[in-house]
């Protein structure tokens, strides 16, 4: 393409708030094969809820807001909103420790106290009916995180974060183009599946630490071109491994930073939208 049609193209996505760094960006969004998704506040909203607590709801409250008053993490914002709703406090916990794709863990009243996945429950043991439970809330799309301390499970608590509406529609359109969709989770394997298949994704690779995002994207990249969407400080390094980087304009300013497109309004339909315009722009200029 032309410098002038690179421009034309760029200028006008960027009123439709699409954000595309460069006319090498724009060019390989045309060259795609797979479009590989993070699950949480890309394919949806991103504002988790919690919606059941097992246990006794005011104690595993309680020392799970606790342990997650100093995290960033979303699912942390769905449960303190819970323990306010419940008229909780929370008191910040002793010697607190984010474990990147498991949880926390920190000393509350003198004792070692947790909250997150399987991963981290390694001591741990889980009842077969608190398994059951788990697996159930887990086939209903629900992220199940483990409370528990002095080495014994207290409770689960499920939390929900609900596909944005467009999703389903823009996988449906990226497939129709004949392109390969595919999700990349640090979440636990049903629950990914359960998304996936409320949008449509193709495939579904879950229980990915945030560390082995990237190499991920670069086994995908075996098949062709990959398109990599997301938004948080995990997604930095899948972000600039994929041959296009599509950072959500809500996400950290990490992600903004190594996506090379930036799509401002957080809508998945833009992303079929910048391919379009690049076909456009690719295939008029010769
Ligand atoms: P995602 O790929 O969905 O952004 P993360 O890698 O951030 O996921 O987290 C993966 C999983 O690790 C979560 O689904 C949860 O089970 C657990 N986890 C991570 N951080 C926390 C936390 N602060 N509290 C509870 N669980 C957590
Ligand atoms: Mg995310």
């Amino acid at each position: 393409a032309t410098p002038t049609a690179l421009m034309v193209g760029t200028g006008r996505s960027a009123k439709m708030g699409i954000l595309i760094k460069n006319g090498e960006v724009l060019e390989m969004a045309n060259k795609i094969k797979t479009v590989v998704f993070d699950k949480t506040g890309t394919l949806t909203e991103g504002h988790p809820q919690v919606t059941d607590v097992v246990g006794d709801r005011a104690t595993v409250l309680q020392l799970a807001a606790n342990l997650e008053v100093a995290s960033e993490h979303p699912l942390a914002a769905a449960i303190l909103d819970a323990a306010k709703a419940e008229n909780l406090t929370p008191t910040a916990a002793a010697d607190f420790q984010a474990i990147q794709g498991k949880g926390v863990q920190a000393t509350v009243d003198g004792q070692r106290a947790f909250i997150g996945n399987a991963k981290l429950l390694e001591d741990y043991h889980l009842t077969d009916q608190d398994q059951q439970r788990m697996d159930r809330l887990q086939a209903e799309a629900k992220t199940v995180v483990i409370v528990g301390r002095d080495n014994h499970v207290i409770g689960l608590i499920a939390i929900q974060d609900a596909p944005k509406p467009s999703s389903a529609e823009a996988i449906a359109a990226l497939k129709d183009r004949g392109l390969r969709t595919v999700m990349l989770t640090g979440d636990n394997q049903r629950v990914a599946q359960a998304i996936a298949d409320q949008v449509g994704i193709d495939a579904v690779i879950a229980d990915v630490l945030p560390a082995d995002k990237a190499a991920a994207v670069k086994r995908l990249q075996a098949d062709g071109p990959v398109a990599f969407a997301g938004d948080g400080i995990n997604d930095a390094p899948a972000l600039t491994t994929a041959d296009v980087g599509i950072a959500m304009g809500s996400g950290t300013d990490i992600a903004i930073e190594s996506g090379g497109i930036v799509l401002v309004k957080n809508d998945l339909l833009d992303v079929v939208r910048a391919l379009e315009l690049s076909q456009k722009t690719f295939n008029r200029i010769k």
